[in-house]
């Protein structure tokens, strides 16, 4: 240790030691005045590191977490390169010189972001050789003028697509951390010379790479703090400006679920280098924009079942697995950036509650969505109910391609994260699992931290310290946002420190082998309640969430047969060898909770059970801990017309059920699940639930089509008794003809059974100064009558009027059809928000 450093890390105990007591204190952030004399942080002027995560293979995972590592080597991700068409390697880009080629996007670099990592984790030398012919092949790509990779060009302008190359420069990073091979520092370097050369109208032309400009920046400043080279500054401002804008107020530059997660935390990276504290904030007032409109749910995501859609917000609305991923990594790297413990809250809470569920217990199959309240998971479509039309809730391992290669990361940027280095020398045990961290501490001796707990699903935490001299280091200890009496104790003797929720607990002491530090985090079951989702209820006990305990039946089909439109695998992947499975429920799942209304929380009991024998707790039978509840069943609540559970209604349901005994189990155990409930009472004040009318005669009222709907729109929600605010409501579903311009057009319904109707009246979508759809030229409307198409009503009742119902009365007909056509105006398109019919 220098003679500066020392008197800077002299100054900063001063300032901590009139806050402790016995070497203890409670602190918010660590201090940044001195600098980690073994770990790389960010380098002048960028904003100091708060904490610096430790090389690969510093972390060994330990308990649960070995044991789904070991599920993801031994599943999908290890064998990944024998299913997928995108790591095949005959005339594969990544592997080519010039970049030409086939499969030469995002896929390969997603899988070996994680696989990589599992590699080191597992030291397996046949993984690691197979991880270094993709890194190889990538550093030979490098062109003469700097690009590397596969040289993919968008058609319409010529412009390149760099948005693989930003995942990849993430796999060398982790490449180089183990290996130290310079040729990492050196194609990184030209490469974003490269790019300092690029006019900005040719740098991250096209939609995924503008938006995802963040994971850019990160690897720039990666290697601006390993080379200090001036240039990359000037690279990174100039990123900054050619990503989509992340700062806006009150808003996104996109609502995409997986840009959302990945780049949410754009502002906080440049705030690294402009210090503007504002920068900063945007990216807390995004996670909170997002999580108000659409993450009023458990499990710490949103609704966004590809895009987050307005209306769309109730908890069975799903979120990609991707979305996961990226959530737990931005919110590992936040945690790094802002030192904000409530980043590793939100990522233990989408770890624990929500990815678990995305995949089969053995890790061999997995799906596109998952959401809170999802009671089927198959191959059918459920579009719009969730946007996409396809086998989007199957567990399909040759399906969800991009879920399928970038799910790799999850657990192993997770693992790494777990302890972070500090700015002082020491040690933070950042997010919590079984693990052992060897690490440089103090004046440089080296110490390993075992770390026994089974949290989760348990409140202690024991921290075993081994060292061959004794040596003075900090330990910080993250004290989660839930917990309101945590207790540490140094070799059985409490602390005499009061640890705050969210906050840190800093030890600093002479450490000795065999020193022991015990975290106690007390769980108390809280009630939770989603007043945006008409009060609906969560039950959590500590960092897990309890959703109802479903009965599953696992149906086995064939991977081939139910892929999404744009898999692929190899000719000799077997889909006997991995199948795909369906999840049902054999079991009643439309319980409301009855609660005690003063303390809801006395409501439920705690039930511990035997830690499983396999060490993987996420299942219903082997989850360690469950949760007694009481509820009633609302038989009007149903399945709707998607498949999907229907959104919920406001509470308490009336219910005259008789009151039953419910299991709750962990949320993340769960493949079929209610995890926001409604609460049920039999008083008469009660809410009525509303069956859906489909479940009453097993069949739509009626069928919409139309000569044509844009594939962002819907038809089903012409009728649904929504009432627009204006023609541009961006709070409401509508159909438009987009692309259409001047065109004649029409939208038609179809009658279940004859119905007689003497008035329509439509509410025409017009964005006037946002878009290009406007009310149309003219329309009328037309009933079916025997073989033939007659009109009803006169001329010139047709009106085209904007914000308001354009209402249309006729002499009553019986008839088993309506249509409504349009002359669109000329050059621009329309569309449709609400058509009710009397
Ligand atoms: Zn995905």
């Amino acid at each position: 240790m220098n003679l500066t450093n020392t008197m800077l890390l002299a100054a900063s105990l001063a300032v901590f030691s009139a806050f402790s007591a016995d070497n203890a204190s409670i602190i918010e952030r660590p201090e940044t005045v001195s600098t980690n004399h073994f770990y790389l942080g960010n380098r002048l002027p960028l904003e100091p590191s708060e904490f610096i995560s430790l090389p690969i293979g510093s972390v060994q995972p330990k308990g649960w977490l070995l044991e789904v590592l070991k599920r993801q080597r031994d599943g999908l991700c290890g064998h990944l390169g024998e299913i997928s068409v995108w790591l095949q390697k005959d005339g594969n880009a990544w592997l080519s010189k010039d970049g030409k080629g086939q499969y030469g996007w995002e896929e390969l670099p997603y899988w070996l972001k994680g696989y990589l990592q599992l590699a080191y984790i597992f030291n397996n030398p046949k993984m690691i050789a197979e991880s270094e012919v993709w890194i190889n092949g990538a550093l030979n790509s490098q062109r003469a003028n700097g690009d590397f990779g596969p040289d993919q060009k968008f058609d319409d302008d010529g412009t390149r697509d760099f948005w693989a190359n930003m995942t990849m420069m993430f796999c060398l990073e982790t490449y180089y951390e183990h290996s130290h091979d310079p040729r990492v520092i050196d194609l990184m370097t030209k490469y974003f010379k490269y790019h300092l050369s690029l006019p900005d109208d040719q740098l991250l032309t096209h939609y995924w790479q503008k938006m995802r400009g963040g994971d850019e920046l990160y690897s720039i400043y990666w290697l601006y703090n390993r080379t200090g080279d001036a240039f990359l500054l000037q690279l990174a401002d100039k990123i900054h400006r050619v990503t989509a804008d992340w700062e806006m107020d009150g808003t996104l530059p996109n609502w995409h679920n997986v840009n959302i997660a990945e780049c949410f935390r754009e502002p906080a990276e440049h705030y690294l280098q402009t210090h503007n504290s504002a920068e900063l904030r945007d990216t807390y007032a995004d996670f909170n924009e997002v999580r108000k409109r659409f993450g009023q749910v458990p499990g710490g995501m949103f609704g966004g079942d590809e895009n987050c859609r307005p209306g769309y917000s109730d908890p069975r609305q799903a979120i990609e697995t991707c979305g996961m991923v990226e959530q737990m990594l931005s919110d590992e790297l936040l945690m790094q950036m802002s030192g904000d413990p409530f980043w590793a809250d939100n990522c233990e809470n989408v770890a624990f509650n929500t990815y678990p569920a995305a995949l089969t217990p053995d890790l061999r199959a997995l799906r596109y969505l998952t959401a809170p309240n999802m009671v089927v998971s198959d191959a059918k479509n459920h579009a719009p109910g969730i946007q996409n039309g396809g086998p989007f809730l199957l567990m399909n391992p040759f399906s969800s391609r991009c879920c399928q290669h970038n799910h790799s990361m999850g657990w192993p940027y997770f693992n790494k994260h777990l302890w972070l280095a500090t700015p002082d020398n020491g040690l933070c045990a950042a997010v919590f699992s079984a693990s052992e961290v060897s690490a440089q501490v103090g004046d440089g001796g080296q110490v390993r931290v075992t770390e026994e707990t089974h949290y989760p699903f348990a409140e202690k935490i024991r921290f075993a310290l081994h060292a061959d001299k004794a040596v003075t280091f900090p330990l910080y200890l993250r004290i989660p946002g839930w917990c309101k009496s945590a207790g540490v104790s140094v070799n059985g003797k409490k602390l005499p420190v009061r640890p705050e929720a969210g906050k840190y607990v800093r030890i600093e002491r002479k450490w000795k082998n065999g020193d022991v530090v015990t975290l106690n985090l007390p769980m108390k079951i809280s009630v939770q309640r989603w007043t945006a989702n008409h009060d609906s209820v969560s039950v959590n006990y500590g960092p897990l969430t309890f959703s109802l305990k479903i009965g599953e039946r696992v149906e086995r089909v064939d991977s081939a047969a139910t892929a999404i439109g744009d898999s692929g695998w190899q000719k000799t992947a077997d889909p006997m060898q991995w199948p795909s499975f369906g999840y049902y429920p054999t079991t009643p799942w439309n319980y409301g909770l009855v609660l005690d209304a003063a303390h809801p929380e006395k409501s439920f009991s705690l039930k511990k059970l035997a830690w499983p024998k396999d060490d993987y707790p996420f299942t219903p039978q082997s989850a360690p801990i469950q949760i007694l509840a009481k509820g009633r069943l609302i038989p009007e609540w149903t399945l709707d017309k998607y498949g999907l559970c229907a959104v919920l209604q406001p509470i308490p349901a009336w219910s005259d059920q008789p009151v039953e005994k419910l299991t709750l189990v962990p949320m993340g155990a769960t493949r079929l699940r209610i995890s926001a409930f409604p609460t049920v009472s039999d008083l008469p004040e009660a809410h009525r639930w509303q069956a859906a009318l489909e479940a009453k005669t097993g069949k739509p009222e009626y069928r919409v089509s139309a000569s044509h709907c844009n594939e962002g729109d819907t038809l089903d929600t012409l009728n649904d008794g929504l009432e627009p605010r204006s023609s541009n409501d961006g709070e409401m579903l509508r159909m438009t003809w987009w692309d259409h311009r001047g065109t004649a057009e029409w939208v038609q319904y179809d009658f279940a059974a004859p119905k007689k109707i003497s008035s329509a009246e439509v509410y025409w979508f017009d964005d006037t100064g946002a878009g290009q759809c406007r009310v149309p030229e003219s329309w009328r409307l037309f009933y079916k009558s025997g073989g033939g198409w007659p009109p009803l009503g006169a001329a010139a009742d047709f009106q085209v009027k904007k914000d308001g119902w354009n209402r249309v009365e006729f002499p009553a007909v019986e008839t088993t059809a309506l249509r409504i056509e349009v002359q669109l105006q000329p050059q621009f398109s329309g569309g449709i928000l609400k058509w009710r019919v009397k």
